[in-house]
């Protein structure tokens, strides 16, 4: 990570703080002072403030269950911060590892390791997240076969990547996929001529949500690795 990352999670500053600090050359990595805030440090190194050893914080991993009518933001934009529901120290440490729209309910991931989130979110890791989907209209029997396809979605420069469907009842259906193009659940839908009216998402790899809705919990460290 960053040398100017490493201070903030090793100290109460933020980040033009520990700027400052480095500018002023009293952080020492492994015997050098240094003046390069964007130096990749890692944990193990020995980093020094003013003489002191720094240790940083563990990484945090939550999860939340998201309701409808709250933002995946930092900050509350038109509609409440999911992060108002979770009371944890530093909060603004915290991202969100794949967002929701605002009318999506289910499972959301927050952590402050970026490492861990890139591989929830990078295509490259085809990492599955699994959806519960109302319809306005039932489900034809061709759709299953055409989002195993792929189905082009406007705007986009290739088709979706293969994506699993379960049908429920004529009008739910469990979708999976390995991808998060922005509405992609609800584009889909639309692809093939229908509408997405609920959308919830249940699991992302190996996650089950299972706390209540509005609820949160920190993950256990079996579910932090299938990320690590
Ligand atoms: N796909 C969507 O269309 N919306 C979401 O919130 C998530 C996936």
């Amino acid at each position: 990570m960053r040398l100017d990352r490493f201070i903030c999670k090793s100290t109460h500053y933020n980040r033009s703080d520990a700027t400052a600090l480095i500018n002023k050359g009293v952080v020492v990595v492994n015997g050098d002072v240094t003046t390069n805030e964007a130096k990749q440090v890692h944990e193990s190194n020995c980093i020094t403030l003013e003489g002191q050893i720094l240790t940083p914080r563990p990484s945090r991993y939550i999860m939340i269950h998201k309701p409808l009518d709250m933002i995946c933001s930092n900050v509350d934009e038109g509609y409440p911060s999911i992060f108002r529901l979770i009371d944890v120290d530093r909060v603004y440490d915290l991202h969100i590892a794949g967002r929701l729209d605002t009318d999506t309910t289910g499972l959301v991931l927050v952590t402050d390791d970026g490492r861990w989130s890139y591989n929830i979110i990078t295509p490259k890791k085809r990492c599955e997240k699994v959806y519960r989907v109302g319809l306005r209209d039932p489900i034809a029997a061709d759709v299953a076969a055409r989002f195993q396809e792929g189905v082009q979605l406007q705007g986009e420069a290739s088709l979706t990547r293969p994506a699993k469907l379960e049908i429920l009842t004529s009008k739910e259906v469990l979708l999976t996929i390995t991808e998060g193009k922005f509405h992609q659940v609800k584009r889909m839908f639309a692809a093939v001529g229908n509408r997405v009216v609920s959308l919830h998402r249940q699991k992302i790899g190996e996650i089950n949500l299972d706390v209540t809705i509005g609820q949160w919990r920190y993950l256990t460290a079996d579910e932090i690795m299938y990320f690590k």
